[in-house]
């Protein structure tokens, strides 16, 4: 049987084209016309305040924890089922990381939950939107007005998903808070190797944000004839992909429609086919308030002894499934430091979440594969 791997990076046809052209034009640093671009599309079509292509979300979850200026000792929220890059961008700034509980629906932050770890120290929250699936926004940016509190969203994996307000507002995840930070990290939905992008919503961050982006100097104003030289002024690093990178991931923007349909259809397969035999406690759940991305999809095991079994026998069966992420109250780097705590959702997901092969050229019949394989299991 043909293996089906866990992914499989996607490309539109036209990367090396484009990266051709970003050699030939001479300008191969970056800040060029392919970043310009792909900065302006994210803006037009969803709405974002101010986009800045970095070299992966980590960096840009780093430029956002310079903008909103933690020190040491200052507090910031972060869902403890995450990927690390959510803590860690804010861990080099001096913060202290606050984990909270994921909800008992899905692995997102639990809203409801978030008051209560407030302190006269918090300075940040970081909303992680988990497989494009929204956290509750309005909740959260309640809470953060109601004690003066910057909001960054971790949209690594939710491009193109939306949040809907109570008055019916739409919004795309990544423009709500005051930061977003996107990824196109290869097993993203639309990629350029490693890659990312902040999301700068509050124009008064803009022209620092700039300055970050361009090592702590005013470059930027300078190529816009602003200023006749360009200085020092600021903290910052080289944040900044190449043209290289931009002229790639230009060619999956211009297909990104396609990209999405694709991906819905292939989640929709999957739990279409899961429903008609697995309990809907197995499968992902998506508030009325969210759309769906088609980032993954994943189901939740009984017990990580029922989630190992049934990766072993997807493996003989030439199915690539992954576990997901450890909480990170658990890892070794949060523990030589902080003192055990319970989150027990958080932990949940941890031992119970396993993440099916998810990609845009996997075939249908290959989805439904992947499903009776699962129908077997459960049936043995
Ligand atoms: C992928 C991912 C990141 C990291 O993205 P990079 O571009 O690899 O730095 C951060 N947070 C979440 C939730 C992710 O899924």
């Amino acid at each position: 049987m043909k293996k089906i791997p866990f992914n499989k990076p996607f490309l539109t046809g036209k990367e090396t084209d484009y990266i051709k052209d970003a050699v030939s034009s001479g300008k191969i640093s970056g800040n060029g016309v392919f970043t310009q671009k792909c900065q302006t599309f994210f803006e037009k079509k969803f709405g974002f305040g101010k986009c800045l292509l970095t070299t992966s979300c980590t960096d840009a979850l780093e430029m956002a924890a310079i903008l909103t200026n933690i020190k040491p000792g200052d507090e910031v929220i972060v869902p403890s089922y995450t990927f690390v890059s959510s803590a860690l961008a804010f861990v080099r700034q001096g913060a202290k990381i606050v984990f909270a509980d994921s909800e008992s629906s899905n692995p997102n932050i639990d809203a409801t939950k978030l008051e209560e770890l407030i302190t006269n120290k918090t300075k940040v929250i970081v909303p992680v939107h988990y497989a494009g699936v929204a956290c509750d926004m309005e909740a959260i940016m309640k809470l953060a007005k109601k004690y003066n509190l910057y909001v960054v969203e971790d949209a690594a994996q939710a491009i193109d998903s939306f949040y809907e307000f109570k008055d019916g507002t739409k919004k795309a995840l990544g423009s709500i808070g005051h930061f977003g930070a996107f990824s196109f990290h290869e097993t993203k939905n639309v990629i350029s190797g490693e890659g990312g992008m902040l999301t700068i919503n509050d124009d008064s961050f803009f022209e620092r944000a700039e300055i970050i982006w361009e090592k702590g100097t005013n470059r930027s104003k300078f190529f816009k004839g602003e200023i006749d030289k360009y200085g020092w002024v600021d903290t910052g690093s080289s944040f900044l992909p190449s043209e290289i990178i931009a002229a790639f991931l230009f060619a999956q923007l211009e297909h990104i429609d396609e990209i999405q349909n694709k991906r819905k259809q292939v989640w929709s397969i999957y739990y279409n086919g899961l429903v008609e035999f697995l309990d809907s406690s197995y499968l992902p759940f998506i508030p009325s308030f969210s759309t769906n991305n088609g980032h993954m999809f994943y189901i939740k095991c009984k017990s990580d002894i029922e989630r190992s079994k049934l990766i072993e026998f997807l493996k003989s069966k030439n199915i690539h499934a992954v576990f997901h992420y450890l909480s990170l109250h658990k890892s070794d780097y949060y523990l030589k430091l902080n003192n055990h705590i319970e989150l027990s959702n958080s932990d949940r997901y941890s031992e119970s979440l396993l993440r099916l092969p998810f990609y845009y050229e996997i075939t249908n019949e290959e989805v439904n594969r992947v499903i009776q394989e699962i129908k077997q299991f459960f049936q043995l």
